[in-house]
C-alpha cells in the first residue's frame, strides 16, 4: 500500500490540548479563548475521544479503527490527499455512483478510471476492475448499496478485490443500513488495505449535523487523524450525536423504511409509465419511467422533488426516488397516477 511521502512524514499540528497531559486543572489559559462561559468557547476534543468510544462500541471495532469528520465527504477527499500523489497516480471506481468520489478526485488532480456496472443488473464486474489497475493506481472505490442504482454488492466480491488489489479499496457503506448485505466492517480486521465509509447523515436521520465514519486499520485511521484539520467535528455536533445514538428511534426507523421501500416498489410496478423497478437495498428506488423529464416536471408540480437521473451514464430514463414516510410515499403514487393521463396522452 503507497502512501504519499510528504503524508508519511508530516509533523501533525499540535494542538494546545495536546500538550496537556491530564491533571486537576480548573483555570484553562492555553488556548487563548474567551474566558466567559456560553457553552461553545471553549475548543472541542480535537481526538473525538468520547464519541469514538461509542461508535467503536455501536459498530463492534476497536476507538483505533475509527475516524469521524465533517460528513463522509471529508474522509473521501482525505482518502485522495493521504493516498494519490497529484498529476501522477490514479483510481479506479464503478459506473454509474457517487458523483463526490470524481470531484474530490478533480480537485486532487487525480484521474479516474471508470469500469461500467453491468448493463440492466448493475453487477460489479470483479476482473474488469482489477484490469483497470495499473501500477499508479491507489485507490479503488465501491459504493455498496451503490448509490443511485440502489443495489448492494456480496462480501465475496469486495473481499476479492481487497485480496487481489496492492492499494486500498475504500467501500462506502452510506446505505449498509437498509441493506440485506452484511457490512464489510465483519470482515474488515482481515483487510488492512480496506477503509469502510458510513455516515449518520441517512438511516441515522442526523444529515444537519455532519458526521462522517470511516474504519480502517490502526495504521490508517492514525493517519487519517494526523491530516485531518485539528478541530474537524465541531463542539455541539459531538455532544449531540452522542445523546442522539441511544435516543433516537433508529431500528423502528429503518425497518419502516424497508417495509415503505417494499409497498413504493410494488405500487410503482404497478403503474404503465413505470418500465422498470430496480432492486434497492438503499431508501431510494432507481426506477425506468416512459420519460423521466416530463415525470419530473409533472411531480415538481404537484411539490414532490426526486432525483432525474435521466442524463447518467447508465441511468438514461431513471428517476431516483427517496422512500418517504408512509403519507408521503402515497402522494408520490397519487401524483403519479394523474400524470398518466397527463404524460400519456
Ligand atoms: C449520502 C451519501 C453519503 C453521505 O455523505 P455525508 O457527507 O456523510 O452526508 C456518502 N456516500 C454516499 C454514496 C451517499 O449517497
Amino acid at each position: 500500500m503507497y502512501i504519499r511521502n510528504n503524508i508519511k512524514e508530516l509533523l501533525p499540528y499540535s494542538t494546545a490540548r495536546d500538550d496537556y497531559k491530564g491533571g486537576d486543572i480548573s483555570v484553562w489559559l492555553d488556548a487563548n479563548e474567551s474566558p466567559y462561559n456560553n457553552g461553545v468557547n471553549r475548543y472541542p476534543d480535537p481526538h473525538q475521544k468520547a464519541l469514538k468510544g461509542e461508535i467503536a462500541q455501536l459498530k463492534g471495532v476497536t476507538p483505533e479503527q475509527v475516524f469521524v469528520g465533517n460528513g463522509s465527504d471529508e474522509a473521501i477527499d482525505l482518502c485522495f490527499r493521504i493516498f494519490c500523489e497529484p498529476g501522477v497516480d490514479n483510481v479506479v471506481a464503478i459506473a454509474p455512483t457517487y458523483g463526490m468520489y470524481a470531484v474530490a478526485a478533480a480537485i486532487n488532480n487525480v484521474a479516474v478510471r471508470e469500469v461500467p456496472l453491468e448493463a440492466e443488473t448493475y453487477a460489479l464486474n470483479v476482473p474488469a476492475m482489477l484490469a483497470a489497475a495499473d501500477a499508479n493506481t491507489r485507490l479503488m472505490w465501491v459504493c455498496s448499496p451503490n448509490n443511485p442504482t440502489g443495489n448492494a454488492f456480496s462480501l465475496q466480491q469486495l473481499e476479492a478485490l481487497a485480496d487481489n488489489f496492492g492499494g486500498v479499496l475504500v467501500v462506502d457503506e452510506a446505505y449498509i443500513d437498509f441493506s440485506s448485505q452484511p457490512s464489510m466492517l465483519t470482515v474488515l480486521s482481515k483487510h488492512p488495505n480496506v477503509v469502510v465509509l458510513q455516515t449518520l447523515s441517512k438511516a441515522w436521520g442526523m444529515a444537519g449535523l455532519r458526521l462522517g465514519l470511516a474504519f480502517a486499520s490502526p495504521m490508517i485511521a492514525d493517519i487519517f487523524a494526523r491530516v485531518k484539520y485539528p478541530y474537524n467535528v465541531n463542539a455541539p455536533t459531538q455532544a449531540e450525536v452522542a445523546k442522539r445514538l441511544h435516543a433516537e428511534p433508529h431500528d423502528a426507523h429503518v425497518s419502516e423504511v424497508c417495509s415503505q421501500r417494499q409497498w413504493l416498489a410494488t405500487e410503482l410496478a404497478k403503474m404503465s409509465c413505470v418500465l422498470k423497478v430496480y432492486h434497492s437495498d438503499a431508501n431510494f428506488l432507481l426506477v425506468k419511467v416512459t420519460d423521466a423529464d416530463a415525470i419530473y416536471d409533472h411531480l415538481v408540480a404537484n411539490g414532490i422533488i426526486v432525483r432525474n437521473r435521466n442524463r447518467v451514464k447508465g441511468c438514461e430514463g431513471c428517476l431516483r426516488i427517496t422512500v418517504g414516510t408512509p403519507a408521503e410515499n402515497v402522494n408520490v403514487i397519487d401524483a403519479l397516477k394523474r400524470s398518466v393521463g397527463e404524460i400519456l396522452g
